[in-house]
């Protein structure tokens, strides 16, 4: 039997059929197996891209059973392939099901439910082998006329399916807490779902309503559903493929513009088209190179700053092994000293009984060494406190002028032992009380004094205190050695003594200036050093703000904000 008009005989082109059925047939058809081929071979062990291959499979034979029967007269060859493509079409939804399980779950479906599916494709193939799916054909639509059991089946396999992924959706999604897995998992079933939903309800309602050319838009379901895949792909790495954005968009452009020449019938169009085309592949090519080595490129670097990541995570260990290491040796050097200090005391006070001068002399110097042992104990704790955050300040109301004093005075006999002058200088209009820990200034401003004195040879010292406005500002001023350019930044890091320093044999340890810098800071202020150069002597100035604003104002004694307790 042959229907009556005159349809082409196989795939000859001809307009009496509607051109979007190429459209929508043939160029989806070849790109979804590309696809499926593409995915399979990049990662052939993958049970995902298996059943990926599966459904572009079944989905191209599904194009091509139906492309036949559209364009073919002969009622023969409709029936055979309308019959056949009745088992494809049944079993799309089911190995899209299979399909959606495994990507979410990452593992096979359970033996059981794999029979039951399998076995529904079964049933249907019997069903169709026994002819209970075709009512008759009718020679007048050219079409075969399917049984209500068929449909009955059908509808309720594929709600069943829906309910499947939808079950199977929601199930995963509670499971995993990953925002970005969560994510993906989503894109992937709505992808899933629209495909199947046009693939499904345009067909049913093509039938329902004998308006077949519905069908064609049914298929656009997989052009949508491979968008949904390549962007999972590009963005998630889904089935283990690693392609960029840039190979996406080619391969989108280049079955965009060969697709073109199913649908285009007048020759310079197809000429301008070709053209597009080779230079899109051309391009193409070239894009993909050139981000492919950039990808390549990025990578590398990625391996490296993880290597360094992990160096660096090692190097802060040890830091902090290191500084427990100080911070007990430290804490067990000061107990004796505290002792030998005392001792010294008592003797040189004659509590013992009457000292020999020659003693005496002796014993003024173990004194002196002592306190040196003393202070560089003390810095040392300092820094290990100032490294791990424990450093308690105890901010009180001070008059900075006293304590300058106060710190004079106790320096006047070392200065006057070394033959050196040391002076003070205060302003005429006593400054306001500044709000500061006045221990750790002291410390500071005693650790200047000291170095001023240790590092000059002859001339002296001047202690200058200045009211700058919104600052006080301290000034310690020699004529000793002096400091030159490049050295002057690196002066108030940890354990850097200039050359000539060393050069002096002066004991010393290069820690003051880094706690000191570290102490002042906390308080808002600023420390820095000024010299002409070597030989010329130095300036170091300590800037403090009238008001700190690191203690709230009216509150006198409160642990800094930058600063947590120190655990004693
Ligand atoms: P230390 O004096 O124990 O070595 P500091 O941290 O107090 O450690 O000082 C660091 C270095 O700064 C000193 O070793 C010295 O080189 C330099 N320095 C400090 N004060 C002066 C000064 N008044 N004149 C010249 N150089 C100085």
């Amino acid at each position: 039997m042959f229907c009556d008009f005159s349809a082409p005989f196989l795939f000859i082109y001809s307009s009496e059929v509607p051109s979007l059925l190429y459209y929508s047939h043939v160029p989806t058809a070849i790109v979804a197996l590309l696809f499926g081929l593409f995915i399979y071979f990049k990662n052939r062990n993958n049970l995902a891209s298996k059943l990926l291959l599966t459904v572009t499979v079944l989905f191209f034979i599904l194009n091509f059973l139906n492309l036949l029967s559209w364009v073919n007269v002969d009622s023969r060859i409709i029936t055979t392939a309308w019959l056949t493509s009745q088992v494809v079409y049944f079993s799309l939804p089911i190995f899209l099901l299979y399909l959606h399980y495994v990507f979410l779950f990452k593992k096979n479906v359970k033996p059981l439910y794999r029979n039951i599916g399998f076995l529904t494709i079964v049933a249907l193939t019997v069903m169709v082998a026994l002819g209970l799916t075709m009512s008759y054909f009718n020679i007048i639509s050219c079409e075969l006329v399917e049984t209500p059991i068929l449909e009955i089946y059908q509808n309720i396999v594929f709600a069943l399916v829906f309910v499947g992924i939808s079950v199977s959706y929601f199930f995963r999604f509670r499971q995993i807490e990953e925002g970005k897995e969560k994510r993906g998992i989503t894109i992937f079933t709505l992808g899933v779902v629209i495909f199947l939903a046009l693939l499904i309800f345009t067909w049913q309602i093509a039938s329902v309503f004998d308006f077949f050319e519905l069908e064609q838009y049914g298929l656009f379901g997989m052009v949508i559903f491979l968008g949904f895949l390549g962007y999972l792909i590009v963005q998630y790495k889904a089935f283990d493929v690693k392609v960029f954005g840039a190979q996406a968009l080619v391969f989108a452009l280049v079955v965009l513009i060969g697709s073109q020449f199913f649908y285009i019938q007048n020759p310079t169009n197809r000429i301008l088209n070709g053209i597009a085309f080779v230079l899109t592949l051309v391009a193409g090519y070239y894009l993909i190179r050139s981000v492919g080595m950039e990808v390549k490129r990025k990578e590398e670097l990625q391996v490296l700053s993880d290597s360094l990541a992990v160096a660096n995570d090692r190097l802060k260990e040890l830091d902090t092994a290191k500084s427990e290491f100080i911070s007990i040796a430290s804490h067990q050097l000061r107990t004796p000293l505290t002792a030998i200090k005392g001792y010294l005391s008592l003797i040189l006070e004659g509590s013992y009984g009457k000292v020999p001068p020659a003693i005496q002399d002796v014993l003024d110097k173990l004194y002196t060494v002592n306190n040196r042992l003393t202070q560089l104990v003390e810095d040392l704790l300092n820094v290990s406190r100032i490294e791990a955050g424990r450093i308690q300040y105890n901010f009180q109301p001070t008059h900075i002028e006293a304590l300058a004093a106060e710190l004079v005075d106790m320096f006047a006999l070392n200065a006057k032992a070394k033959n050196l002058y040391l002076k003070i200088h205060l302003p005429k209009v006593a400054l306001p009380q500044l709000m500061i820990d006045p221990n750790k200034i002291k410390e500071v401003m005693q650790n200047l004094i000291d170095n001023a004195l240790k590092y000059t040879k002859e001339g002296g010292v001047d202690v200058i205190v200045e009211n700058a406005g919104d600052t006080a500002r301290i000034i310690i001023k020699d004529t000793g050695i002096g400091i030159k350019d490049e050295d002057k930044e690196h002066l108030f890091e940890k354990f850097i003594r200039s050359k000539e320093t060393t050069k002096m044999v002066v004991s010393g340890a290069g820690l003051g200036l880094y706690v000191g810098k570290s102490f002042v800071e906390a308080h808002g202020g600023k420390i820095w050093a000024e010299s002409e150069g070597p030989g010329k002597g130095s300036r170091f100035i300590i800037e403090l703000p009238v008001v700190n604003p690191n203690v709230k104002q009216g509150v006198s004694d409160q642990v800094s904000a930058l600063a947590p307790q120190e655990k004693k």
